[in-house]
This record gives structure tokens, sequence and C-alpha cells, in this order.
């Protein structure tokens, strides 16, 4: 499934051209690059006849979302191991949650300690005493199968026409999936939504090209943080664009791009692409912990 790149007309002042890849429409619920990192997981669990899908995230994870969905489209119980206790009696409250919990997850609220855990061997044998046999996936949804559906991002004219490809980054998965379709005369730039160089190891571990690199200069504070300055570019860009953008992820990476084109950061004719790894679900927790604030609010969250 391929999805075609939509040119973002604003004023440059030199001859850049750029343009969006909008993966978060290839699926109403399964987001962008969930989906593209479910698809080789999903074969995997029926092929090993597995019925039940467990897997790990937060209060507004994009990545529960998609589980619950794909569980609910190619007929797998879920389980979503949450982090926060405190989760289990507002599920109601949270959007993320409340759609998961619709389409089927059943929760398992544990504290941040315990989910500190979540990938010792001792933390998943009380997991398969208390719900059975599963599909293990990891926080986020990065293992080497949801890279290999990373790598079907990009199209052999993309890999022929862009001089740099860019993209928001959490665990590193994605950026992986798209350095290893990368052609040596591109560059990929992962822009981090959180604080921390570690991230650049993980790619590492996975990826034997080079030419890439990672910016961690527009990640607004941390993972999930929003100033109202980024709050304003969402905005606006939606205003200019009709193209939405998540707060969490691709919003600050396509701050990113813009600010660094106009700092003379790419050369004179160079072709972006930037990839929309979806995730625009989450606008709406975000929103009500927004509202409760009395700050201005994302405005596109109902298309
Ligand atoms: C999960 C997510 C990311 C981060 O992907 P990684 O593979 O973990 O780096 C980026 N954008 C959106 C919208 C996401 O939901």
């Amino acid at each position: 499934m391929q999805i075609h790149n939509t040119e973002i007309q604003l004023d440059f002042k030199k001859n850049i051209k750029l343009f969006i890849k909008r993966e978060d429409l290839l699926h109403p619920i399964i987001s962008g690059n969930k989906y593209r990192k479910l698809k080789y997981n999903i074969e995997a669990a029926k092929k090993l006849h597995q019925d039940t899908l467990l897997t790990f995230g937060g209060a507004f994870s994009n990545h529960i979302l998609a589980v619950a969905g794909a569980g609910a489209e190619f007929g797998f119980k879920t389980i979503g191991v949450i982090r926060g206790e405190e989760l289990e009696s507002k599920i109601q409250d949270n959007p993320t949650l409340a759609k998961a919990q619709e389409l089927g997850m059943q929760f398992y609220f544990v504290t941040r300690a315990a989910y500190r855990n979540k990938e010792q061997t001792s933390f998943i044998s009380h997991l398969q005493n208390k719900f059975g046999e599963f599909y293990l996936i990891p926080e986020g949804g990065t293992n080497q199968l949801a890279i290999k559906g990373c790598e079907e991002i990009l199209t052999e004219t993309d890999v022929d026409y862009f001089t740099h490809i860019t993209c928001a980054l959490g665990t590193g998965g994605t950026t992986a999936g798209l350095i290893n379709s990368l052609t040596q005369k591109q560059q990929l730039i992962g822009f981090s939504s959180l604080k921390g160089a570690f991230l650049s190891e993980v790619i590492r571990n996975f990826v034997s090209k080079t030419n890439w690199s990672i910016n961690d200069a527009y990640h607004f504070g941390g993972y999930g943080k929003v100033t109202d300055e980024l709050i304003s570019f969402l905005n606006l860009f939606y205003k200019q664009t009709s193209i939405p953008l998540d707060p969490v992820y691709t919003g600050k990476m396509v701050f990113g791009v813009l600010d660094l084109i106009q700092k003379g950061y790419f050369p004179d004719n160079s072709k972006i692409l930037m990839i929309h790894t979806g995730g625009l679900q989450g606008i709406k927790g975000m929103n009500f912990a927004l509202q409760s604030k009395n700050k201005e609010i994302i405005q596109f969250y109902e298309i």
C-alpha cells in the first residue's frame, strides 16, 4: 500500500521543494507508522497460531490504540499493559483508552515502577501466568519485523527524487526502516520527540548505513511536552495547508524542518520529503489538558 506525496506550497527564499507523505491516511485507527510496524507482526502472530496480542504503553499512546484496532480488524484478543495505576478509574476521561477499550482491548494497569520492568523475563512470566499465551509486541511496537514494515514507506520514485527524508523519532524503529531503504545520495534526519542521545545507539543496532543524523533541538521540553509556540504553529500550518499535525511527533518534526529551511540548513535545490507518521488521535487528549490550563487548543481534531 502506498500513499502519494503532497507538495507544501510555502514561500521559501531558496529553491527548495517540500513534500509530505500522508501516512496518517493509511488507516482510520491503525495510523501511520503504527500500521507499518504492526503489519508483519500480525502475520507472524497468525503463523504462530496466537490469538492474543499483548503490548505496553502510556496513557495517550498511539501504539496502544493501533494494537487495539489491529486486534479488532484481524481477529485477535488484545491486552494493553498501561503505565500508571491511577488511570484505571479514569478510562472514560481518556479518549485513547476509552477507544481502545471499545475496540475490545483488555487493560492491565501497573505502577510506573512495575512498568520499568517490562522487558524483564520475570515480568513477562508474570504476565503469562496471568493472561496465558500471547504474542508480545514491545512498547512503541519496535522490533525487527516492525522495521521491515517501515522499509515499505518509501517508494522507488521517492528514493530517486528526494535529497532529504525527515521523520519524527520515538523509539527509532521507523527511522531505522526508512534508513534501510535510502540510497547513498540521500540524507535522513530524524527529529527526536524526546530528550536523550541514547536513541542513535538504538538505530545503530538496526542499520548499517551512515547517511543519517538525529536532530534533538525540537523536542519542546521532552516527550509529550508542548509549548504555546508549538500549538500556535500547528494551528497556523493547518490553516495554510489543511494538513493536521499531531503535537507529540509530527508537529515537532515539521516545525523543525521549516525552521531549518529558514535558517538556511538545506542547500539550494533540496527536495525534502517529510513523513507524516500519523498520531492524530492524540490531539483530543492533548486538548483536554490544554483546556484545563486555559490554553489555546489544537483546532482540527474533529476531522
Ligand atoms: C510512534 C510514533 C512515532 C515514533 O516512531 P518510532 O518508530 O517509535 O520512532 C512517530 N510519529 C508518530 C505519529 C507516532 O505515533
